[in-house]
């Protein structure tokens, strides 16, 4: 979708002047109140209509950690929290394994709504849902995004790589170039429980990245 058009149907409800990728940041931007309200009642990309609630994200709005999932799935759609059910525990340990506390960091995903039988989010779907994300990044300032899983990492770098390209790099987000460190999603972890090596090594990593404040 155009940045015309998209801007639209924004305009349309009200929240044009901080919306657009890679826009200066507006006046008038919603705080945590507004911009979670604003979510609750979105019908921007169609499905609302499928999606049991919304899944704004929960943790620290004052994190130095933000971690950008894909989707909610079935469980998350049911209990309105990102990364819950078996997939969400494991990420709790992964997080854990490096002294973090979930509630250390802040969790969403791309999109605030669960796809139908968890299929992939479309190119609109992320366009339209992206202004939300943009703002929690806005609120929360984070020094590091670990970006869990393809679709998360691949969105949000507008690339097309597969994870394993992706891994052990600091990339960069946005205007503030927010070091971003790629790693496995914890649903794939449990089909391939032998590549939680690697992740531990991403965690450290972006461990290492965050202490120093920098990449390399
Ligand atoms: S996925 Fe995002 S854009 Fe689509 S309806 Fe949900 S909150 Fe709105």
């Amino acid at each position: 979708m155009d940045n015309g058009l998209r801007n639209e149907y924004l305009n349309a409800m009200g929240v044009q002047q901080w919306v657009a990728r890679d826009a200066v940041v507006p006046v008038d931007a919603p705080d945590w109140t507004e911009l979670e309200n604003m979510v609750s009642g979105c019908t921007l990309c169609g499905l609302q209509e499928s999606r049991t609630r919304t899944v704004f994200g929960v943790g620290n709005h004052n994190a130095d950690w933000l971690v950008i999932g894909e989707a909610p799935g079935a469980d998350e759609d049911r209990q309105g929290e990102p990364f819950v059910g078996r997939a969400g525990q494991l990420l709790t340990e992964m997080l854990f394994a490096i002294g973090l506390q979930r509630d250390d960091v802040f969790i969403c995903n791309i999109l605030k709504c669960r796809p139908p039988g968890n299929r992939n989010p479309s190119t609109e779907e992320v366009d339209f849902c992206h202004a939300y994300l943009q703002r929690q990044i806005e609120l929360i300032d984070p020094r590091l995004i670990l970006a869990v899983g393809g679709v998360a990492a691949n969105s949000l770098l507008g690339l097309n790589e597969k994870v394993g390209a992706l891994r052990g790099k600091v990339h960069r987000y946005g205007e503030q170039e927010i070091p971003l460190v790629v790693t496995y999603h914890p649903a794939y972890l449990l089909r391939s429980p032998l590549e939680k090596r690697k992740v531990w090594k991403d965690l450290q990593f972006a461990r290492a990245i965050c202490a120093n404040g920098q990449a390399e």
